[in-house]
């Protein structure tokens, strides 16, 4: 196992090297990893956020008062739900299971979604991020399951974390309901996944690119998938996944329930779901267009140096727990990474050029507090669902504000508070 040093000895460095291995049902607990490069990092090269390695697009202006914000964390803890769980005319292994993962009350999108999914109607969700849209899905969704043995869903995610962290959140409501379930994600394993998909899983979670290479490969009958998620749909759209998403769609059942989840509705999203859904309801618990519960600030700097003196003073100012740190691009990432392993801290680095057990390896030492500090381009920002983050520091400006929101929407999740600083060059 890669070992990092803790804060005070700044030179020692890890390897890891082991193998992946993905199936249906992914034990995080024993996956295992392949080699990370070794850093070669010094102090005093300050990052510098346009520098190569990835694709940045143009950045919007965002005027810096947008980025400060006092928290309201009481406002959004005083929810009060119409329904308790027990309400829900749910199966009780799944009531059970909520109990277990300590869920003591619906949030506002679960209290309003879970009844009219529950009923069969088609729903569109508008809720910001981190505000518990997976089990607003998944306990209906179980549900029916359990109950229409010719029913399958199938889940798709923008991301490869956020397909993950779907199937995590399934297993827990899932458990001991004795449905299969299969993940179909890049960057893992296409023998292992059709393994997978000859079960016949009830489940199947994917990101868009890796359900059609299964589709085009005749191993996934879409025909058969008559309960249907879209989650984060505004951020498939913005990757591009709007045409693959579209072709889908058209072959899964006709017959079917579709649900879909946004943190925008934007008319190409509006005109997706007027075209794929049947009579939807509209469910809208967002309440602004940033996490309410997140205090927002800036750091002010000058120059380079400035700027990684500032990160880190930032970063040993003692209120620091597990911190997401996001730069521009990839090369940015790893040596923004790189330098603070040379200064001590234990970070690891999450981008689009990282294998994805690399990417998961790296989000379950977060989990298990190996490291505190996770330098991430936006590819990170949606998806990873880690509690308890305490900071999300944005070294580098988004690219625009919509990204800004789920970048801090890492943090203050389930309505617990969170802190996002914003870098600013003088
Ligand atoms: P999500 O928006 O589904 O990614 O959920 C964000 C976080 O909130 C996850 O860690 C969930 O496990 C947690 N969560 C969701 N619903 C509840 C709830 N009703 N009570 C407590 N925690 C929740």
């Amino acid at each position: 196992m890669e070992s990092r040093n803790s804060y005070q000895s700044p030179s020692r460095r890890g390897s890891a090297e082991d193998r992946p291995s993905y199936g249906s049902r992914p034990s995080y607990g024993d996956q295992r990893y392949s080699t990370r490069g070794a850093p070669q990092g010094g102090r005093g090269r300050g990052p510098s956020p346009r520098s190569g390695g990835g694709s940045a697009r143009a950045k919007q202006f965002i005027h810096p008062s947008r980025f400060i914000q006092e928290a309201r964390v009481t406002e959004k803890a005083d929810y009060l739900p119409i329904h308790s769980f027990e309400d829900f005319a749910v199966h009780k292994k799944i009531l059970d299971n909520i109990v277990i993962k300590g869920f003591e009350k619906p949030s506002a999108i679960q209290d309003q979604t879970i009844p009219l999914v529950l009923e069969g109607k088609d729903v569109v969700g508008i809720a910001n991020t981190g505000t518990g849209k997976t089990a607003a899905f998944a306990i209906p969704m179980i549900h029916d399951l359990m109950t229409n043995m010719d029913h399958r869903a199938l889940i798709m995610a923008p991301t490869r974390e956020l397909a993950q962290q779907i199937m995590e959140e399934c297993f827990s409501f899932g458990k001991g309901c004795g449905l299969r379930s299969a993940l179909l994600i890049g960057g893992a394993s296409m023998y292992l996944q059709k393994r997978d998909l000859r079960t016949n899983p009830r489940v199947v979670i994917g990101t868009p690119g890796r359900i059609k290479d299964h589709v085009q490969q005749g191993t996934l009958p879409l025909p058969l998938f008559n309960f249907i998620v879209l989650d984060e749909v505004d951020r498939m759209l913005d990757m591009g996944f709007i045409n693959d998403i579209s072709g889908l769609l058209a072959r899964v059942s006709q017959d079917r329930q579709s649900l879909f989840f946004s943190a925008t509705m934007e008319p190409k999203i509006a005109r997706l779901i007027e075209q794929f859904s049947r009579n939807p309801v509209t469910v809208s618990t967002k309440e602004g267009s940033t996490v309410d519960s997140v205090s927002q600030n800036v750091v002010y700097y000058s120059g380079s140096t400035d700027k990684m003196d500032k990160l880190h003073d930032v970063l040993i100012g003692g209120d620091c727990g597990r911190t997401i740190i996001f730069d521009d691009t990839k090369r940015a990432v790893e040596r923004l990474g790189r330098e603070l392993h040379a200064r001590g801290f234990k970070v690891d680095e999450i981008h689009g050029d990282k294998s994805q057990a690399q990417r998961s390896k790296a989000l379950s030492r977060l989990k298990s507090d190996e490291i505190n500090i996770l330098v991430a381009t936006d590819v990170a920002a949606r998806g990873i669902d880690v509690t308890d983050i305490t900071h999300v520091i944005n070294f580098s400006t988004p690219n625009s504000y919509d990204d800004y929101v789920h970048r801090i929407g890492r943090t203050g999740r389930a309505g617990k508070g969170g802190k996002a600083l914003t870098f600013l060059s003088r």
